[in-house]
């Protein structure tokens, strides 16, 4: 059995914020407005896995009327997602995620992005492949005054991993 889900998301850009990305503090003149760190793939990555999961969505868990998120860093969130996924007895198998901004460059940030998406998530990083794409200077993202991203996450079913491992042992006891 598996599961898919979807993220997207999208936070303005301002002069003299923090660009944080997957984690990282990728160097650039501005950065997106939001009541956390306003990290998109982050957030994206989220409402993905928690669609997957059939758990609704970032908002709902972390409200944005909450202060304890304020200013908070968004692998904070991901990082509770483990737990609610073994509730549920799912995994996840992988994360395709897309980033699209006109600047600055991201691909040399990706490893360092990675290590740390896996790690809040307790997974591997080459479970997780990212991308980056600009907005061909096209609408508010490719005239440099939003970033977007998008995620799809596939779990894994561990009831079914669990439920054909008693199934191959007992066929050998046979
Ligand atoms: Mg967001």
């Amino acid at each position: 059995m598996i599961r898919t889900g979807i993220g997207y998301d999208l936070h303005r850009l301002a002069d003299g914020r923090k660009l944080m990305i997957g984690g990282v503090a990728v160097p650039f003149d501005k950065g997106p407005v939001g009541h956390s760190d306003g990290d998109v793939l982050a957030h994206a990555i989220c409402d993905a896995v928690l669609g997957a999961a059939g758990l609704g969505d970032i908002g709902t868990h972390f409200p944005d009327t909450d202060p304890k998120w304020k200013g908070a860093s968004s692998l904070r969130f991901l990082e509770v997602l483990p737990a609610m996924l073994r509730k549920k007895r799912e995994r996840i198998a992988n994360i395709d995620a897309v980033v699209i901004c006109e600047r600055p460059k991201l691909g040399p940030h990706f490893p360092a992005m990675r290590d740390l998406l896996a790690r809040a998530l307790g997974i591997h990083p080459e479970q997780i492949n990212l991308k980056a794409k600009t907005n061909e200077g096209v609408d508010a993202v490719g005239r440099g005054e939003a970033i977007a991203a998008y995620a799809v996450v596939t779990l894994e079913s561990t009831a079914s991993v669990q439920r054909s491992a008693r199934r191959s042992t007992r066929g050998k006891s046979r």
